[in-house]
């Protein structure tokens, strides 16, 4: 015999319950616990195409956008919206205006839709030389056929980005830091620019992330990330956010329904998850990536080591004042690239040789891995290209993981010293 309350929890049906209704009814309609009273700790993931309505009437007002609520997930999902409030609050940390946010299905997804929301006929944008490879893909191959002009200049030159804005110019785009020479946008004096000619300014702070640096706070009007980095942090999952403004976030939320491109409830849910550990992962991130630089700087085999934490790195005063510090010193990020004198067949000797970081594309995740910058992300350029946009033919980009100091440092440093 059960004592009372023991079947408090106890999913019970009614003896012949439903035996007016066929079996395939009572299959597609079976029962469900209600919603509990309790609201639970982890993140539920709503794993729903659709939501139901009480009324046809509140299914109207849903879509009419005339009550709030959830209708399609492709419109609004209440996962993906956890996901994005959960980085705007990251992101809104000093900044004195409301912030809103919208997830994405990746980084490309959240960058095209901006570009898409923004841009138009005879519309131009202003973005770096140096802009991630799928966004001078957009702009280059996509919005070029849809009457939308670029130029591309020297991000860390402010006058020439100054000099690059029309009447027409719908968006100034920068990366705050870029990939990777891992130069440092200088994100308050471009904002000034942008204010002056009242044009939307635009961030990818993907290499950042708002542990490291919140361009809201400098002065942009939106950021954009790929949350499949830092964000996620594991590798695991792909997703995208844009934040800032909230006119303008509302107008590329209006795109994004009808684009498609919003975040799917299941990677929302690992997205999620990885917010809650970001400040710990990129604050460790950030400090091994700076003894990895420091002890590699002194290697004889190295020709030249961009990464903003050393003294020589050309904008290391600007990355002091705009980055971030927590008691292990300045964030300066966690992109190392190293470059050995050498051709191109050194940096693939370089990579092939490490024994703990490992060969892989991506980034911002707990694995340090590697690229061999000429045959990878840069393919396209040649040497001239690549000496011109501070790259050499053997320069190797290094995403520091959260695997021990140490251990990095002697593989990177037995790699090296391998190249003979
Ligand atoms: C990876 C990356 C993107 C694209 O993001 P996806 O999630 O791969 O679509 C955009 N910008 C930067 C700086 C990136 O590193």
């Amino acid at each position: 015999m059960s004592e009372p309350g023991e079947q408090h929890n106890l999913p019970i049906v009614e003896g012949g319950a439903g035996a007016s209704r066929g079996e395939n009814t009572r299959a597609v309609h079976a029962p469900r616990p209600p919603a509990p009273a309790q609201p639970p700790l982890g993140l539920p993931t709503y794993r729903t195409a659709a939501f139901r309505f009480d009324t046809a009437e509140d299914y109207a007002d849903v879509l009419g956008d005339r009550s709030s609520g959830y209708s399609y997930s492709r419109v609004d999902n209440p996962t993906a919206d956890a996901f994005a409030l959960g980085l705007a609050s990251l992101e809104a940390h000093g900044v004195d205006r409301p912030v809103a946010a919208q997830a994405f299905a990746s980084g490309m997804a959240a960058i095209s839709t901006v570009l898409l929301t923004l841009g138009g006929v005879g519309k131009h944008v202003v973005a770096p030389a140096a802009v991630y490879g799928g966004t001078f893909g957009v702009l280059r191959h996509v919005l070029a056929r849809f009457g939308v002009d670029a130029t591309f200049v020297d991000g860390t030159d402010n006058d020439a980005v100054r000099a690059a804005i029309r009447p027409e110019t719908a968006v100034v785009w920068a990366e705050t830091i870029a990939n990777p020479t891992t130069a440092v946008a200088d994100l308050p004096a471009i904002a000034a620019i942008c204010r002056e000619a009242g044009v939307p300014f635009v961030v990818d702070s993907t290499f950042a992330s708002p542990v490291v640096c919140r361009p809201l706070q400098w002065g942009a009007n939106l950021v954009v990330h790929s949350a499949t980095k830092y964000l996620g942090g594991h590798s695991d999952a792909t997703g995208g956010a844009v934040v800032g403004d909230v006119d303008l976030v509302a107008h590329v939320r209006k795109a994004r329904i009808d684009l498609g491109g919003g975040l799917a409830p299941d990677e929302a849910f690992l997205l999620h998850r990885g917010l809650a550990t970001l400040p710990l992962r990129v604050a460790r991130h950030c400090a091994t990536a700076r003894a990895v630089a420091e002890a590699l700087a002194e290697h004889p085999r190295v020709a030249r080591l961009d990464y903003p934490g050393l003294a020589s790195h050309p904008q290391h005063a600007l990355a002091g004042k705009l980055f971030d510090s927590g008691p292990e010193g300045t964030r300066y990020g966690a992109i190392v690239t190293v470059t050995p004198e050498g051709d191109r067949d050194t940096g693939l000797a370089l990579c092939n040789a490490l024994r703990v970081a490992e060969v892989a594309t991506s980034l911002g995740g707990v694995h340090t891995v590697v690229s061999h910058v000429a045959s990878t992300t840069h393919r396209q350029l040649d040497d001239a290209a690549l000496a011109a946009a501070g790259i050499g033919p053997a320069s190797v980009r290094i995403s520091i993981g959260l695997e021990d100091p140490d251990d990095l440092i002697r593989d990177l440093s037995a790699a090296l010293d391998a190249l003979g």
